[in-house]
């Protein structure tokens, strides 16, 4: 693949650096990227890997913009109000590079389709607010072995976590060798228990980051660990998380 001056150009900060150069910058724009839920998470995911040479998108909302998330969901103005969330996103990120081609989805993942939805994608983000949205996600990931960057976030706290399913060579863990179950406690969507736009951005940005390193190399990801994060005390940690041997995966 050629590599043309304008993409030089515009990447030049980031082909600067050794471990990208010209062959991880081919990498990203030959990569193709799907984005489960754009909101609090899969806006500032999109924007950075959109920016970063990411030229294959495919992104699944069903949801139209409201007045409420235009706090932390940075792709959306006042102007967009009332208009699909995935129809918005593709435009803003038109706005930044016109050359990206961008599959929009505005339904709810399930059972059903999702299999046919990632199947034309190499890395999956899950942006998504539900423990039972997250286990699906991780199920259909595992089986059709696809790199899956997953994000979790809640008030002050956030959770990273990446898996390669695609590698035969890491002994990945699945979301189920953490949680096996969705959780019995009757939980709120993000918005209703609280949550901080700047926690949504950190996270957001680290599954950017995180997506990129699976691209480029596969190096020092965070798969096998879990990254937590409480912004209310500052606080940054890295858990161990090995593949469970009750889990059936
Ligand atoms: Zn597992």
């Amino acid at each position: 693949m050629q590599i043309s001056k304008e993409q030089i150009n515009r990447y030049i900060g980031q082909i600067n650096l050794k471990k990208i150069s010209i062959i991880g910058q081919k990498k990203l724009l030959n990569s193709r990227v799907l984005i489960i839920g754009i909101g609090g998470l899969g806006t500032p995911a999109l924007n950075y890997l959109a920016r970063a040479g990411v030229e294959h998108f495919g992104i699944v909302d069903p949801d139209r913009v409201s007045l409420s998330n235009i706090h932390r969901q940075i792709l959306f103005e006042k102007k967009d109000i009332g208009k699909l969330k995935t129809t918005i996103a593709k435009k803003k990120i038109l706005d930044i590079n016109n050359k990206i081609k961008i599959q929009t989805f505005p339904i709810k993942i399930n059972k059903a389709n999702i299999k046919k939805i990632i199947n034309n994608y190499d890395i999956i983000l899950d942006c998504t607010d539900s423990f039972k949205s997250k286990l699906e996600i991780n199920d259909s990931c595992l089986k059709e072995k696809k790199i899956l960057i997953t994000g979790a976030v809640s008030r002050f706290i956030g959770h990273l976590f990446v898996f390669n399913f695609q590698s035969k060579k890491i002994k990945s863990p699945c979301l189920r060798c953490f949680m096996p179950v969705e959780p019995v406690e009757d939980r709120q969507d993000c918005q209703a228990e609280g949550i901080l736009g700047t926690v949504t951005g950190l996270i957001g940005i680290l599954m950017a980051n995180e997506t990129m390193k699976e691209i480029i190399s596969g190096k020092n990801t965070l798969c096998g660990k879990i990254l937590h994060v409480d912004l209310d005390k500052t606080d940054f940690r890295l858990i161990t998380l090995s593949k469970n041997k009750n889990c059936k995966h």
